[in-house]
């Protein structure tokens, strides 16, 4: 919050800009989260005696440009926009809008899904060449703390991650799943050095649909 108001410090029309998909579901940054720190934000201008007129709007994705391009007259009434979406959502808004400043209001963490309500679990890092028909439908990149990919590295005890006791060992996980399902032993598969640029080293990446797919 703290880093919210700071950002915001010197505007007084701000747009909250909610989204209605990924940041909805995972109570985040839809309709009922701008709700809430609209009221947070109205409340501190408040005690801090100063007016603040806080716009309250959340369209189905800001991820697509069809519907950032519909809260033009909005964003032209306003002088700042704090989006709720992933990070994503915050960069096409300050692409579509580059004469206004566009801030995040979220820490976009990563991808992933709700192992209990209100708690999630991050299961892919989207490395852009997936191994896991080779690893028992568990990631090792994502889920492993070294991102290991042939065999645990030794420190796991009884089934628990060396860096973290909270967490599983991937490799743990996944000598269990190939056990059941009868691939034992593809543990001794060897994976050669891994070409990362696919994982992003090799800057930002960028996809493709060829245009029978598009059709
Ligand atoms: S191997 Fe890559 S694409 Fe597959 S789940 Fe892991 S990070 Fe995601
Ligand atoms: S204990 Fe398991 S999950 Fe943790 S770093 Fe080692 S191999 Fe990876």
């Amino acid at each position: 919050m703290d880093e919210i108001l700071e950002m915001l410090a010197r505007y007084e029309r701000i747009l909250l800009l909610g989204c209605g998909t990924c940041v909805t579901v995972c109570l985040a940054g839809g309709e009922r989260e701008v709700g809430i720190l609209a009221g947070q934000l109205r409340i501190h201008a408040r005690q801090e005696g100063k007016s603040a007129q806080v716009d309250e709007h959340t369209i189905e994705r800001q991820c697509e440009k069809e519907w950032v391009e519909e809260i033009k007259d909005r964003v032209e009434g306003v002088d700042v926009v704090m989006s709720m979406a992933c990070g994503v959502g915050v960069q096409l808004v300050a692409e579509m809008y580059p004469e206004k400043p566009v801030f995040p209001a979220l820490n976009t963490t990563f991808m992933g899904y709700p192992a209990q309500h209100g708690i999630w679990f991050e299961n892919c890092r989207g490395c852009g060449n997936c191994v896991l028909h080779l690893s028992g439908g568990v990631c090792p990149i994502t889920r492993c703390a070294k991102s290991l990919l042939n065999g645990p590295c030794g420190g796991s005890q009884n089934g628990e991650c060396e860096i973290d006791k909270e967490i599983e060992c991937a490799w743990q996980v996944i000598y269990d799943r190939l056990k059941k399902t009868g691939r034992l032993e593809w543990m001794n598969n060897y994976q050669p050095p891994r070409d990362w640029s696919t994982a992003g080293s090799g800057g930002p990446r960028r996809s493709v649909k060829i245009e029978e797919v598009l059709d």
